[in-house]
């Protein structure tokens, strides 16, 4: 269980919860880490007062510095200056809510350096899943699942990834904003439509993900690498109310699932928690109030992103970080609005045809495919 805790990434929906977590289960923080947003830590600073933080943007790093020389705080820049919170002596747990593939190489530096892994930042998985698994063996370091259907399925396992009976684990879906529509109602999505989702509120790129149902591949991928399962072991069933928050099947067909509201601070707590369970504050679950849960299976016509990843994990190697980056990149695109909502799977899936990488990868391997599809995405925009 957590004593004294990093937070990489504090500033975003994730980290914010986590500190509210971190409040009420009286953690205590050593480092905490942001892209920019000045004004939110500098807050965080004053009332969790950590040792150290770092803050990616140089100028915002200089800012800070100067704002808060009243206390006893080191202030660190760039992303050298987040490695160096993640593997900071004092922390015994590192909870990564990095939002992208940025989160890879923090994640590392705080496996060497035998941190306990919350990991929230999916991405971290999708684009180096081999590299972060086999570091987090061969140092004995636990990774936590904090993504809710992840920490569902680590429930539902309770605790025994191996277990040789398992026989499928089952990824529930929103569906997100656009559930029900087709291809052709998706044209011109404003990017005001698809920031609305129905049941979490999130930060911008994971809800566009989610729009997209890449978010649903990703956590295909981000399931294979948890739990040590082949891809055709990982199902998806879409599910609006979110409630029913992932379940697992064994050998005898009993299913086991996790349920509650849907509040990011249950999953959060638990991975911070374990194996204890401390009170939370988040609403009890009512059955009876939701009268029906609801299943169904996902377009994969409408939704292609889904199986854009599980053939990319399929095919193993640099696949998924190339599914990934490539997303990322269409995300933001979007998100700036340079293209339109169904070019982000377009962008992906011609992304990962144009690419050949089926092979074992090193950090640096991963970091060239980044560029590839970033660029690559960049150069294809109609
Ligand atoms: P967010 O955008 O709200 O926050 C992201 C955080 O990362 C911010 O603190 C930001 O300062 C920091 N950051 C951004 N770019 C960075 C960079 N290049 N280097 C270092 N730090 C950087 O995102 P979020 O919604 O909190 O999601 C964080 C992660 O958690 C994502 O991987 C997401 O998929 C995952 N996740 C989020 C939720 C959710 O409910 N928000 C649920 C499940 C999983
Ligand atoms: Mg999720």
């Amino acid at each position: 269980m957590t004593e004294n805790l990093t937070i990489l990434g504090s500033t975003g929906s994730i980290g914010t919860q986590a500190l509210d977590v971190a409040r009420k289960c009286g953690f205590k923080i050593k480092a905490l880490t942001a892209n920019s947003r000045i004004d939110v830590l500098e807050e965080q600073i004053r009332e969790f007062k950590p040792e150290i933080v770092a803050v990616v943007d140089e100028k915002s790093a200089t800012d800070l510095k100067q704002r808060v020389k009243d206390t006893n705080v080191k202030i660190l820049s760039g992303n050298q200056g987040v490695c160096e919170c993640a593997e900071y002596k004092n922390a015994d747990t590192v909870l990564n809510s990095i939002v992208g593939m940025a989160g890879l190489e923090p994640t590392l530096k705080a496996i060497e350096a035998k941190k306990t892994i919350a990991l929230a930042n999916k991405e971290t998985l999708v684009a180096g899943g081999s590299l972060v698994t086999e570091c987090a063996k061969k140092n004995n370091v636990s990774i936590l699942p904090v993504d809710s259907e992840h920490s569902a399925i680590f429930q539902c396992l309770q605790g025994k990834p191996s277990n040789k009976a398992l026989k499928k684990v089952i990824l529930t879906a929103s569906g997100g904003p656009f559930f029900g529509k087709k291809k052709e109602e998706l044209k011109d999505i404003s990017v005001e439509q698809a920031l609305k989702h129905p049941n979490w509120s999130m930060g911008a790129k994971i809800t566009i993900d989610s729009a997209t149902m890449m978010n649903k591949g990703l956590e295909l991928i981000e399931a294979v690498w948890l739990f040590g399962v082949t891809p055709e072991k990982v199902d998806i069933v879409v599910h609006r109310e979110s409630v029913v928050h992932s379940l697992v099947e064994y050998d005898d067909n009993s299913v086991i699932a996790q349920l509650g509201v849907p509040d990011m601070r249950i999953p959060i707590q638990y991975a911070l928690t374990y194996p204890e369970r401390f009170e939370s504050p988040v609403k009890e679950l009512s059955l009876a109030d939701y009268g029906k849960l609801t299943f169904s299976y996902p377009d994969y016509d409408t939704f292609e992103c889904i199986n854009i990843c599980r053939s990319a994990i399929t095919k193993g190697g640099l696949y998924p970080a190339c599914a990934n980056s490539a997303n990322e990149q269409a995300n933001l695109l979007f998100r700036q609005g340079k293209i339109g909502f169904l070019d982000i799977a377009r962008l992906v899936r011609e992304t990962v045809d144009s690419f050949k990488g089926d092979k074992d990868y090193t950090l640096n391997d991963v970091l060239e495919t980044d560029l590839y599809a970033r660029e690559f995405v960049l150069s294809h925009i109609k």
